[in-house]
């Protein structure tokens, strides 16, 4: 069952649409590097979309039927997106649902300390990462810092061309042997992941003089205090924007493409819907790097909660509807899969791999070993989403996660399972997945946006 290149049946229209698609695509990655980002983004697109907000609705006490569009936020970190259809909702709704959160190093709550003159904030890392690959790269820094008072100061350093970048420095190689004898997992440790942030000390000062200058630079600039990084989220990751990639152009390379590449398609295949039968949903959730855990990760009851104020204010809501709405939506768990790498090939079995340039990936198993952990779709539920998929002429291609006793990897597929709803993983396919820079196929970017939008009209 091999599969053809999408590049290879694209009509002058086709590469014009992948191309508008991939520029809003870089445009998404840029401003949305960290989950609170990308919740204020979508907000954005949302409301320029003509979506209400759902908070504001049910404030003012309206109500909601076919037709309407809302949003609700949850802590900043999460967001739900509905259209509402013109079937019975109790049929079910279409879900389409990514994460928002990107492997990183985050800062810790007590991390401001001087070495040598040198200044250095103490990280821990979020998500599965190769911390070898962190060093010597230009890092920024994203986030938040709460006040006592409760202000929220918003904080990006080192993305405009002439903000100053952070980073972590590597032991030089002339200096290396005893390092380059350890394991890969061991070249460089969790707790050597210390970002460097100055070197010039204030004049008068004899202890700790470089530390000071560095309160004194974010007093002023901020009104930031030491102690106010007990209450801050501060993320380190990649500075700078996204590029294109290869002398063709065929490819996007940038941080955080798991899993805004399926975050920022499906989310504009539901902006781009006019009008809907089936009540279209749209989930772009927290936490899925670290277990899905926590009050904005799809383990949280947020959804369901959100869900039921929505039947609230279309004036439906019972606990049996709610239920049924749940059981009988189908969804396409919206997230990224392995791109076979031929530098690589031996970690992968090349019949159920994922290619780049060959459209969507649907994974029927996530998971690993004996399929422990997996979502393991229905093959009636994966039957009808092929039938749609050839109906809309979207490329698509299934694969696993590499071989059998290789590794794995879960997603947010599971967790929607619980609810007695069809769920099937779906997504593009990345190269160098969790690495600083991943890499994804312009082409497959513009199937998931085709096939998005076609799971979304049935
Ligand atoms: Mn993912
Ligand atoms: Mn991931």
């Amino acid at each position: 069952m091999e599969r053809e290149n999408a590049w290879k049946r694209y009509t002058k229209e086709d590469l014009e649409k992948l191309e508008r698609i991939n520029l809003g695509y870089r445009e998404f990655l840029d401003t949305g590097k960290t989950e609170r980002e990308c919740v204020a983004k979508t907000i954005k697109l949302a409301n320029e979309a003509g979506y209400q907000n759902l908070a504001d609705l049910i404030k003012r006490g309206e109500s909601l039927k076919a037709g309407d569009k809302v949003y609700l936020a949850y802590m900043g970190k999460s967001i739900v997106l509905f259209h509402i259809g013109t079937n019975p909702i109790e049929q079910g709704m279409n879900i389409l649902g990514a994460h928002i959160d990107s492997p990183r190093i985050d800062i810790k709550q007590n991390p401001l300390y001087e070495d040598t003159e040198l200044v250095y904030l103490d990280t821990h890392y979020y998500g599965g990462i190769k911390k070898y690959q962190w060093v010597t790269i230009p890092l920024a820094i994203h986030g938040v810092v709460v006040k006592k008072d409760g202000t929220v100061l918003n904080i990006v350093i080192g993305e405009e061309e002439n903000d100053p970048v952070v980073f972590i420095s590597d032991l030089l190689i002339h200096l290396a042997q005893t390092q380059l004898e350890k394991k890969g997992a061991k070249v460089v440790e969790g707790e050597d992941l210390n970002v460097i942030i100055g070197n010039i000390p204030l004049k008068e000062e004899e202890k700790d003089a470089v530390k000071k200058n560095i309160i004194r630079l974010m007093k002023e600039k901020y009104n930031f205090e030491e102690e106010d990084f007990i209450s801050a989220e501060l993320e380190v990751v990649p500075a700078g924007k996204a590029r294109e990639a290869g002398i063709d152009r065929s490819m996007i390379m940038a941080y955080g493409q798991d899993d805004r590449s399926c975050a920022y398609t499906s989310l504009i295949a539901m902006l781009n819907k006019k009008e809907v039968e089936t009540t279209a949903c749209v989930l772009l959730v927290d936490k899925e790097e670290i277990g899905s855990v926590g009050a904005t990760g799809m383990q949280s009851k947020f959804f369901e909660n959100t869900l039921a104020e929505l039947l609230d204010r279309m004036g439906i809501y019972s606990e049996l509807t709610l239920r049924r709405v749940l059981a009988n939506s189908k969804m396409l768990s919206s997230d990224v899969s392995a791109a076979f790498d031929p530098t690589y090939a031996s970690v992968f079995e090349k019949k159920n791999a994922a290619y780049f340039s060959k459209g969507i990936v649907i994974n029927k198993f996530t998971g690993s070993r004996g399929k422990s952990g997996s979502n393991d779709a229905n093959a009636e539920y994966i039957g009808e989403i092929r039938r749609i998929f050839d109906e809309y002429h979207v490329a698509y291609q299934t694969a696993e996660l590499g071989k059998v006793d290789q590794g794995g990897g879960g997603t947010i597929a599971y967790i929607m399972a619980l609810y007695g709803m069809n769920v099937i993983d779906s997504g593009v396919a990345v190269l160098n997945m969790h690495a600083p820079y991943e890499v994804v196929s312009k082409a497959d970017l513009y199937e998931a946006v085709k096939a998005y939008e076609a799971f979304l009209s049935e």
